[in-house]
């Protein structure tokens, strides 16, 4: 029987009941100020500080100094060591015991040189259990270690978390004793906690609420808090309330345990793997204790870590995955931007990923998992299916600035037509606490009621928080189900995509990319990051197909197949979410630019090995051509006679040949007109240039049309003003656009550089400001489709963006751009919000706005932010945000990007092709003096032969790529000299599809093609 309450005023019982467990008031009477007992000082602290990150086994053998609680110790990304020895007194028989250990950074327990629990007080793990119930014959005395790093979870930020890391920072341990812990207190706090949170979160309007309100309000009438035998009666009401069950219709909440780490953010790459020991290690001890808990775990790149730097750890979390109860998840080598990785990058990202689980854990993911991202890909679902996954679970659509994303659970389908199932976790989080608030919004937020009755709920603390706590646990246990609130169930993705799928005849479908709506200046930002990684993406792709070619044409040469995956994998790491976006701080930029000259380095030597194979070791100049069509280009020979030669040169496809010297059509003309103009002609185009380096002309002869927009310069520098809301790195706001300032200043004008033959070019200089000024060669070459604008740029400002504009004559309401095997299209107008808050976009190599028979592309050679909008085509260059790296972008910049009009589509223009050229030099080899110009393969043009490779698992096989580039069904060729005996069709994971041989004829292999399929074939030679 409930006493009835002395008024009718919710406010007084509800506030009662919060003082009652308030860990700010009244704990010298209430529930709350007795959850921990008596305490006894530790024997001794002593410490050790270490500049670099050591082994348990390097740092115990130092000589340790007293440390008193207090103290401080630093500075910032420091590692302090403490030894600590401590005795349990004897009267704490039967009592539950803790270390509780409050201090700054990041801490880990190291018990018998083992690592046990991890130690953050802003992840609410501040003890760690050295009895659950102390026996006389137990051990009393101890001596352990805690490893501090002079970090927080998110850094060092000076003031703000995004802000530039404090190295000086100082830190301290503010609390280190042993307490007893009165786990009795703690589960009716966590029920009272509970019962409160519900009548708040259900409000007035609910009468299960006021069920809950009376409940707690008698809870606090039967409990003394000085008499533990009082407990059991208020334990006994909130049972009776908690197991009030539900009906059959309730939605079904799967809980997840998961702890999101990046793998470098604010924290360089060396501290993401202590993060990844520390909350693991966490976690297993809490599967240890809770049978049912399961944690989700992505990224095989931090499983990498862990099992090469805490092998023990990595053993048992293997046991925890046999059990399923720790859950790897993703399939991909690290959870990576969904945005700017090439479509062989992404795929890439899965097989090093997939192949990892499955070697380790003898499972393949089979959903992606991607919370945290910019933006997705329209490839990825294609990607994700030829990768064994039909499922993804995601949720940062939920940050969208303008436009609320209308679904949780539904189709996505991608540009090809591929369907994966996907969800996003409706509470719009994936640090959740498990607390009533994350259900209740939940199943409210959930926007396809009716539709899916089955969401997940993600919970624990992320970037080395250690995940979820045993509090957490245990306030998900109390509601698994109970009436009024979801019903909540421990659950792996695998269960909840199989009920999603069950029932999923009303999901609806989402076509097309999933664009984020924030964040979009980081298609731009730390450009060295961004040309190392497309630069780096061509380099380990030509490597692979001359070491293909190699090993068909040399008996001696062996496939690098090791040390190309070393290489794949440091690229794939940098592609991850906060490091190619550029959203991280300057340590971390510093790691990524070395682990690309590593990349540089190993790849050249590679290359060179692979054509000294192919080139039988000769000693006459030669060049390799990695792209599937033949190609006539001006080179420039560096030890030519006169210095610095140009020679137009042809190679077959995915060839070789000697440098022979052919003669251009039409060769290129210059002319200085009387008013300051220079017109560059080469029989395609016709161009005149103004002093100041924009473009008064550019004609394309044949079609006799301008492509310049009437009185308008094409190659406009501009300078917008680029200061976001917060989110500096990331952000470009819409008002930036109303700041635009062309840059006019001329330096030095327009001269002649190269004056015509094979080549014209003129050079420029121009001022940005005091401190920026910007250098550029415009370059025509005999037969070359496009203009070419070799730029550099020496950048000092501070929040402002550089980008350049070509006005051109075409009018569309739709712009295209490469992306992933394939491009899309966006609008070029602001209709509709959709459309309006993609003012800033991302492609790859190029983007085109075409009507009907002519268009214009602007092709790029490292630059990935795009804006279309009428018909003004502009490339975002340089941004130059100060957090958190306030060096961002700052120094000397190098880029190429190009203008080509045509006419007819851009496919039937080559425009595509013509962006690869840009994009894949042709690589200088040494070859036998009679060698035959060769082709090895070549394939009917709308099919780009993307990747040949040595298969995973099989010597002598090759793996080879191609895909439909122009968005249609096809029948192609795929011709090859080489000494093809069998060839099959694969997955994306190099798994042969027995059912379906592919046909080898003496005509080549015909292969059929939806648009923008890709297909991969093994090749047994
Ligand atoms: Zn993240």
């Amino acid at each position: 029987m409930y006493r009835q309450p002395v008024l009718k005023n919710r406010r007084t019982l509800l506030e009662r009941a919060e003082k009652f467990i308030s860990d700010v008031y009244f704990t010298d009477c209430n529930l709350r100020g007795r959850l921990y007992g008596d305490s006894c000082p530790l024997q001794s602290i002593a410490s050790f500080i270490s500049p670099k990150r050591i082994p348990f086994s390097e740092a115990s053998t130092q000589k340790f100094e007293p440390y008193t609680v207090g103290d401080t110790f630093g500075p910032t990304w420091w590692t302090c060591w403490f030894k600590v020895t401590l005795t349990i007194p004897e009267s704490w028989r039967g009592k539950e015991v803790h270390l509780l250990w409050e201090s700054d950074g990041e801490g880990m327990v190291w018990k018998d040189g083992h690592p046990v629990q991890g130690l953050t007080k802003e992840g609410e793990k501040t003890s760690y259990i050295l009895s659950d119930c102390l026996q006389s014959e137990d051990p009393h005395s101890f001596t352990l270690y805690v490893e501090v790093a002079c970090n927080g979870l998110f850094g060092a930020g000076q003031g703000s978390m995004i802000a530039t890391p404090d190295p000086n920072r100082r830190f301290s341990i503010h609390k280190a004793e042993l307490v007893i812990f009165n786990r009795d207190v703690r589960e009716l706090l966590t029920e009272f906690e509970m019962l409160v949170d519900i009548v708040k979160e259900l409000g007035e309007r609910e009468q299960r609420g006021y069920q809950a309100l009376f409940t707690v309000n008698e809870m606090v009438n039967r409990c003394d808090p000085t008499d533990p035998s009082s407990f059991s009666e208020a334990h006994n009401l909130a049972c009776k309330f908690f197991n009030q069950r539900n009906g059959e219709s309730q939605h079904t909440v799967h809980a997840m345990g998961h702890c999101h780490i990046d793998s470098a953010w604010l924290w360089p790459y060396e501290e993401t793997i202590r993060k990844c020991g520390r909350s693991w290690v966490t976690v297993i001890s809490l599967m240890e204790k809770n049978p049912e808990f399961t944690f989700t775990c992505s990224q095989a790149q931090q499983f990498q870590w862990v099992k090469s730097w805490y092998p023990g750890l990595f053993s048992r979390i293997q046991y925890f995955v046999k059990k399923g109860q720790f859950i790897p998840v993703g399939g991909t080598w690290v959870e990576m931007d969904g945005n700017l990785p090439s479509g062989e990058s992404m795929i890439r990202q899965f097989l090093e990923g997939q192949r990892f689980f499955n070697q380790e854990f003898g499972t393949y993911c089979k959903e992606f998992w991607l919370p945290d991202t910019f933006g997705y890909s329209a490839q990825l679902p294609q990607i994700m299916r030829g990768c064994g996954i039909p499922n993804f679970l995601t949720q940062k659509l939920s940050w969208n600035l303008v436009n609320t994303f209308p679904h949780n659970t539904f189709f996505w389908e991608g540009l090809d037509g591929s369907q994966v199932l996907t969800h996003f976790p409706p509470g719009n989080s994936y640090e959740m606490k498990g607390k009533i608030e994350d259900l209740v919004k939940t199943v409210k937020n959930n926007k396809d009621k009716g539709r899916a009755n089955h969401s997940a709920a993600l919970f624990g603390f992320g970037d080395g928080g250690g995940g979820p706590n045993q509090l957490m646990l245990d306030r998900l246990r109390l509601v698994q189900d109970t009436d009024g609130l979801p019903r909540v169930q421990m659950s792996s993705p695998d269960q909840l995509f199989s009920q999603l799928q069950a029932d999923s005849s009303l999901l609806c479908t989402w076509t097309g990319e999933l664009f984020l709506e924030l964040h979009n200046g980081t298609y731009t930002t730390q450009a060295q990051i961004k040309r190392e990684n497309r630069q780096c993406e061509a380099l380990l792709r030509d490597v692979e197909i001359a070491s293909s070619l190699a090993l068909c044409r040399s008996k001696t040469f062996s496939y690098p197949q090791e040390k190309l995956q070393r290489l794949w994998r440091l690229l794939l790491l940098n592609q991850f979410h906060d490091v190619i976006p550029g959203s991280c701080t300057a340590m971390v930029v510093e790691d990524a630019l070395k682990y690309y000259e590593d990349i540089r380095a190993d790849a050249s030597i590679l290359l060179h090995e692979a054509c000294e194979a192919l080139g039988s070791k000769g000693s006459t100049a030669g060049l390799f051509n990695s792209l599937p069509w033949e190609r006539q280009e001006v080179i420039e020979i560096k030890d030519g006679p006169g210095g610095l030669d140009l020679v137009l040169v042809e190679v077959p496809s995915i060839g070789i040949s000697t440098i022979k010297a052919i003669q251009p059509v039409t060769a290129v003309s210059v002319t200085c007109q009387a008013d300051g103009t220079v017109v560059m002609e080469n029989g395609i185009l016709r161009t005149a240039i103004n002093q100041d380096g924009t473009l008064a002309s550019l004609h394309l002869i044949n079609a006799n049309r301008e492509a310049l927009s009437d009185g308008c310069r094409g190659n406009q520098f501009v300078v917008f003003d680029d200061v976001p809301l917060y989110w500096d790195a990331w952000d470009v706001m819409d008002y930036h656009l109303q700041t635009r300032k062309p840059v006019e200043e001329v330096i030095q004008p327009v001269h002649v550089v190269s004056s015509g033959g094979l080549r014209a070019s003129v050079s420029f200089t121009l001022r940005i400001s005091d401190k920026s000024t910007i250098v550029q060669e415009i370059v025509m070459d005999a037969m070359s489709p496009y203009l070419k604008f070799n730029t550099k740029v020496e950048w000092a400002e501070s929040h402002k963006f550089l980008k350049v504009e070509f006005p051109v004559r075409v009018r569309s309401p739709n712009a295209t751009y490469e992306i992933q095997f394939g491009h899309l299209q966006r609008p070029t107008h602001w209709n509709t919000s959709w459309d309006w808050a993609r003012f800033e976009v991302w492609g790859h190599k190029w983007a085109d706005l075409s009507e009907h028979n002519f268009g214009v592309s602007l092709l790029n050679d490292s630059k990935y932010g795009y804006s279309i909008h009428k018909n003004t085509m502009t490339l975002s260059l340089i941004r130059a945000p100060k957090a958190p790296d306030s060096t961002a972008d700052m120094g000397a910049h190098q880029f190429t990007y190009a203008i080509m009009p045509h006419t007819g589509s851009f496919q039937d223009a080559s425009v595509i092709q013509a962006a690869y050229n840009l994009n894949f030099p042709l690589r200088r080899m040494q070859c036998h003096p009679d060698t035959k110009a060769w082709s090895s393969f070549s394939v009917t043009k709308p099919v780009i032969l993307e990747t040949i490779k040595q298969a995973e698992d099989a010597k002598g096989t090759l793996v080879v790529r191609l895909y439909e580039s122009h968005g249609s069904s096809l029948t192609a060729t795929l011709c090859t000299t080489l000494p093809v005996k069998e060839a099959w069709h694969c997955d994306l994971l190099e798994r042969r599809d027995p059912a379906r041989p592919a046909h080898v004829t003496s005509d080549g292999i015909m292969l059929s093609f939806r648009p923008f399929q890709i297909v991969t074939l093994l090749l047994v030679l």
